[in-house]
């Protein structure tokens, strides 16, 4: 156990974005009404489905109840989906 102070070493090893993929999929998946959004801005966290959504045909802005700064854009247009993370500093499975 290292004491205050000390540095340890963890072993890392590096390799392509492949080895991301189930540990991704794994978040994307959750329970987006009930994760929990930590925003970037004024580092509330609260449910997603607390959050304030702005819709229109075309996208979805996703705005913190606390600050009323973004959290997240998602746009869909042309057969393409975007998605944007911007204002969110973390999102926590419950
Ligand atoms: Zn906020």
């Amino acid at each position: 156990m290292p004491t205050h102070g000390e540095q340890t070493t963890i072993p890392v090893k590096r390799v392509d974005g492949n080895a991301a993929a189930g540990a991704l999929g794994e978040i994307l998946r959750l329970d987006v009404t009930t994760a929990v959004a930590e925003c970037r801005h004024c580092t509330a966290s609260a449910a997603l489905a607390d959050a304030i959504v702005e819709q229109d045909a075309e996208g979805t802005i996703v705005l913190c109840r606390s600050c009323g700064h973004t959290l997240l854009t998602y746009v869909s247009r042309e057969g393409r989906r975007y998605v944007e993370f911007a204002g969110l500093a973390s999102l926590t499975s419950a």
